[in-house]
């Protein structure tokens, strides 16, 4: 987590607190259908058979609005019971209180039931914890305190573009709302139409939020936030008045920004969600429309919203007049990573070894937030081991972490355990490092980190990773690197012995095979024909669901054509570590002593070894 963010907390909490106070309508239900009236000891007795999902207190702890398990609502007049709120949290019923507009929000948050609720609210949770041990899901008390954290107004930010680094081409497309922002009558002089919607698009952490609030700053304008899950997930019924809400306070502060993160949550295509259509995601999304198509041209309202998945977003969304411009936020190039990383730098003191342009060269792949959090995370470590400064170590060990977890040194490990993971990695490598055209293996550990055992890390080349073209040959190697370890473990301890420390290897292997055949058109049986329709396309690195498409025949080829390909890359990789047993044990050895080994080692020792490069092709 963020350390400004943190500190920042307890404010954020206050300004929610009062922004959601402001905003009297919010959790306010239909109240059209709420016409039955319950005892209230028939409401502690349905509550206690657990047929009762809500509860929305009023403000004056008077009455409560009743939803159960099947939907129907009703009244309650509420007994002055101080076990109340702990018969609802043990029979996990959600609760709510209806806020109420007072003339000074701070006085109504004050003088309002609301913080000795929210505080009740807490020691619940912990308590229930604490009974409860780590298990603690659907827990009533959270989604009470989650309930409360809607709509967020930013009077100023304070993001200027200079926070934002590396995706220039995103900055441009977006200085121009700025100036839409800044001098609306320029524009509608000429005649020009003011853009509504802004839609951001590209994976998460690299930079959208942030870019949406550079905006804002810049602009000088206030900085509506809210988040498409949160429309959802609320009481059922209010995500359109929530959304009326919402432009309603945009309007009286316009100028203004208004930021909807995760709008895929809402706006997902209509009546095409999995498992029958949301009926209130769409009454949403419906309100949504509604409201971007009412304000007139020159509202100053400008709706920037954020995604990672456009693929699925409904079509409707897309129209002139509402979201007719998409700014692709892609993660930063080499370049783009160093500029990042010294605007991330400059609050942090860095020793003089620390290199940020080798920084950005061994990280392909991370994003703004990645990068960020990996100065963070050298920064701590810099911390604990009591330095004043952050030297190259805590940066070199802090991408390792932040790309595989931190380390788990405490563990204890057999030395037969030790032993085994020495082998396998070693397999791994030496199989990497001997193939030709494949990756140069940065470092090898065998002390577990996350779910692994033990870790072989490659420097992905950038060119490839930019390019995102993988030669067959690469692929080939890649199956041959991926089944080294389990090739070792076999060779050393016999076919007997091996264990299922493999099976993440396997699962990749199996993977890019089957994509070598159905995706990448590189079987000579199949063809060069992608099969198999993916279900909103390759994005962003998401598993896809894909349909069939193609026959039972063509079924069972694809898996005969699997096999070979695995079959082909185990005997590549059985052939490379028998003809250099010697270096297996080798490095083995070295890795049980040493723990790690890196790059200039596995040079050496192939330097000093008789490597026998025979034709593993
Ligand atoms: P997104 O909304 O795309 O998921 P965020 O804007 O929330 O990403 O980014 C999270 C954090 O990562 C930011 O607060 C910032 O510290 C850092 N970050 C991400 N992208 C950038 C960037 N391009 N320049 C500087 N910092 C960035
Ligand atoms: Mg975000
Ligand atoms: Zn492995």
């Amino acid at each position: 987590m963020n350390k400004r963010l943190r500190n920042i907390g307890i404010y954020v909490l206050v300004v929610i607190t009062v922004i959601f106070i402001g905003t009297s309508v919010i959790d306010r239900p239909n109240t059209e259908n709420a016409t039955k009236t319950l005892r209230y000891s028939d409401f502690i007795e349905a509550v206690q058979d657990k047929e009762v999902s809500r509860v929305l207190i009023s403000p004056d702890n008077g009455t409560a609005q009743v939803v159960e398990n099947d939907g129907s609502r009703s009244e309650v007049n509420l007994a002055p019971d101080k076990d109340l709120l702990k018969i609802l949290t043990d029979n996990d019923v959600d609760i709510a209180v209806q806020p109420t507009r007072l003339s000074s929000p701070w006085q109504q948050a004050f003088s309002s039931l609301l913080f000795p609720i929210i505080l009740i609210g807490a020691l619940f949770f912990l308590f229930r914890r604490a009974q409860s041990g780590s298990g603690g899901g659907g827990n009533p008390a959270m989604n009470f305190g989650k309930s409360k954290a809607r709509l967020q107004m930013e009077p100023s930010t304070k993001v200027t573009f200079a926070d934002v680094a590396g995706v220039e081409g995103s900055k441009l497309e977006l200085s121009e709302v700025v100036d839409f922002l800044k001098s609306p009558d320029r524009f509608t002089a000429v005649g020009a139409k003011i853009p509504k919607g802004v839609l951001l698009v590209g994976p998460p952490g690299t930079g959208k939020t942030l870019l949406a609030k550079a905006v804002a700053g810049e602009a000088g304008v206030p900085f509506f936030s809210i988040s498409g899950s949160e429309f959802v997930e609320m009481f059922v019924g209010v995500g359109a008045s929530r959304v009326r809400d919402l432009f309603e306070q945009a309007k009286k502060n316009a100028p203004c920004i208004v930021f909807i993160d995760e709008i895929d949550a809402v706006g997902r295509q209509r009546g095409a969600g999995l498992g029958g259509g949301n009926d209130e995601r769409e009454q949403t999304l419906n309100q949504l429309l509604t409201e971007m198509d009412g304000f007139e041209g020159n509202s100053g309202i400008i709706i920037v919203a954020a995604t990672n998945r456009p693929d699925v977003l409904d079509s409707a969304l897309m129209r002139p007049g509402r979201f007719d411009r998409q700014v692709t936020v892609d993660r930063p190039d080499y370049a783009g990573r160093l500029q990042i990383l010294n605007v991330h730098a400059k609050d942090k003191t860095l020793s003089k070894d620390v290199d940020l342009d080798k920084v950005a060269k061994r990280t392909p792949g991370f994003t703004g937030a990645d990068l960020a959090n990996l100065l963070n995370e050298a920064a701590i470590l810099a911390a604990r081991r009591e330095l004043d400064k952050v030297s190259n170590d805590e940066v070199g060990d802090a991408i390792e972490r932040v790309m595989a977890g931190p380390e788990k040194k405490d563990r204890v490990i057999s030395e037969r355990k030790k032993e085994l993971v020495a082998y396998h990695e070693a397999g791994h490598a030496i199989v990497g490092a001997l193939m030709p055209d494949y990756d140069p293996v940065a470092k090898v550990s065998i002390i577990p980190r996350g779910q692994a055992g033990g870790l072989t890390f490659f420097t992905p080349s950038e060119e490839r990773l930019e390019s995102g073209l993988y030669s067959r040959s690469y692929l080939q190697n890649q199956m041959a690197v991926a089944l080294g370890g389990r090739v070792a473990e076999e060779i050393v301890y016999g076919e007997e012995e091996v264990t299922t420390g493999a099976s993440n290897d396997l699962q990749q292997v199996a993977n890019v095979a089957r994509q070598m055949i159905t995706k990448f058109g590189m079987s000579e049986k199949i063809g060069p024909v992608a099969l198999g329709r993916s279900q909103g396309g390759m994005f962003l690195g998401r598993d896809i669901a894909s349909e069939r498409d193609f026959s039972e025949d063509t079924a069972a080829t694809i898996d005969v054509e699997v096999s070979e390909l695995v079959d082909v890359a185990y005997k590549r990789a059985t052939k490379v570590l028998t003809e250099n047993r010697g270096m297996l044990d080798e490095m083995a050895q070295m890795l049980i002593e040493r723990e790690t080994i890196d790059t200039e080692d596995i040079q050496d020792l192939i330097n000093r070894s008789e490597v026998k490069v025979a034709n593993y092709l």
